[in-house]
């Protein structure tokens, strides 16, 4: 058993100046969506370059309403990828959609863009590519498909907030593009999300779909025509929101340094030597949201008695993202099982996520890569 304390595989840093803010909030007398929220969508919209954003209590709910904007629904098809967070294909469901899934790359991991082709029927109306631990896909090939094939996106960039495509942020193009506030990611509120949209009238579409539908007008006015939910933000996580704004780059850039220092201390010979496989080095492209590697395969077991021994001989945690959506039960009764999406399955078997998050320090990579080599060495 380690003397050293337990380092967990991701912990959120909210300053004090930002848990003032929030007490301010308190304070007001606005606690629910008010004038934080504006200035929160404000700063979002300069971030990516200007375009219009909605804030939201979920990025589930941000790509559901996307959904409904793009008029998605019962009998058309949505192409995902099997490894993801389930929300990502709970939405296409939530809509009365049909999820279709194309399998991952097994070097970036994401979606296969060559299946994604592949898995287009007459039906097809949309793709939701999700940027696993930060890194997008091919950017532009993605939106040559979609130009080619007449079909809307909806990226799921939950982890990729400050990730880039050519020098140009995840967000500042495209079509719909919807981020996670949730307590993990590289910039949160606890919980929240924003969706990135085209136009000024997807922006009211939205605004209706997360308060009942509804449109206020004049001093008394009030109309409902379309069927919205209960999915918006409050000031209170505003304030969250707009002081991690201040320090999201900062953020990526000490993850950067930790990716990078986590390169260098595996070094050119760990995969050879174990048979373990490190992520792409996607630097100036990922925001390194999480550093995953794949395990060596040691058979059934293999992932949970490596995360056991790294919590219990080296007080480590870990992490595994995902287990491939299809083979929940849900998604059985569906229809899909086993040996459909073969890398898939192998990956959501294999996966690690090991420690990253802003707090950590250059020594705690060392301390992690060591307890890897050791625990992968017997
Ligand atoms: C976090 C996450 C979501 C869901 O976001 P919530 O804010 O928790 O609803 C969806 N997709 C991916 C890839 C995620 O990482």
């Amino acid at each position: 058993m380690s003397a050293l304390p337990f380092l967990p595989f991701s912990r959120p840093t909210i300053d004090e100046d930002t848990i003032a803010a929030v007490g301010e909030v308190l304070r007001s007398g606005w606690i629910t969506s008010g004038p934080k929220v504006q200035a929160f969508e404000a700063q979002l919209s300069d971030y990516f370059g200007g375009r219009p954003v909605r804030t939201f209590n979920s990025g589930t709910c941000t790509m559901e309403i996307a959904l409904r904007i793009a008029g998605i629904g019962p009998g058309d098809e949505v192409i995902t990828t099997p490894i993801s967070w389930v929300a990502t294909a709970n939405v296409i469901i939530e809509v009365g959609a049909t999820p279709v899934f194309a399998d991952i790359d097994p070097v970036t991991r994401n979606i296969d863009l060559d299946k994604v082709e592949a898995a287009i029927t007459p039906r097809t109306k949309a793709i939701i590519p999700v940027y696993l631990s930060g890194l997008p896909v091919d950017m532009d090939r993605l939106y040559a498909i979609a130009k080619k094939h007449n079909l809307r996106v909806v990226e799921d960039a939950a982890q990729a907030m400050g990730s880039k495509w050519n020098g140009q942020r995840i967000g500042a193009f495209g079509d719909f593009v919807s981020f996670s506030f949730q307590a993990n990611k590289n910039l949160t509120t606890g919980e929240g999300g924003c969706l990135v949209l085209n136009n000024a009238d997807e922006a009211r579409l939205a605004e209706k779909y997360r308060l009942q539908g509804v449109t206020r007008s004049g001093v008394d006015g009030i109309d409902v025509d379309v069927l919205g939910g209960k999915y918006n933000m409050t000031d209170i996580t505003a304030a969250i929101g707009l002081g991690q704004m201040k320090t999201i780059d900062k953020v990526n850039a000490h993850r950067e340094q930790l990716a990078r220092k986590y390169f260098e201390c595996f070094g050119d010979e760990f995969e050879a030597q174990t048979g373990a496989q490190l992520p792409q080095q996607a630097f100036g492209s990922s925001n390194w949201h999480l550093f995953q590697i794949i395990l060596p395969d040691q058979g059934e077991g293999t992932r949970a008695n490596f995360m056991t021994r790294l919590q219990k001989e080296f007080n480590i945690g870990t992490g595994y993202h995902y287990a491939p959506i299809h083979l929940f039960t849900m998604y059985r009764a569906r229809g899909f099982k086993e040996g459909m999406f073969p890398v898939s399955e192998k990956i959501g078997r294999l996966t690690v996520t090991l420690p990253m998050f802003y707090e950590m320090t250059l020594a705690d990579v060392e301390r992690v890569v060591a307890a890897v080599k050791q625990v992968l060495a017997k």
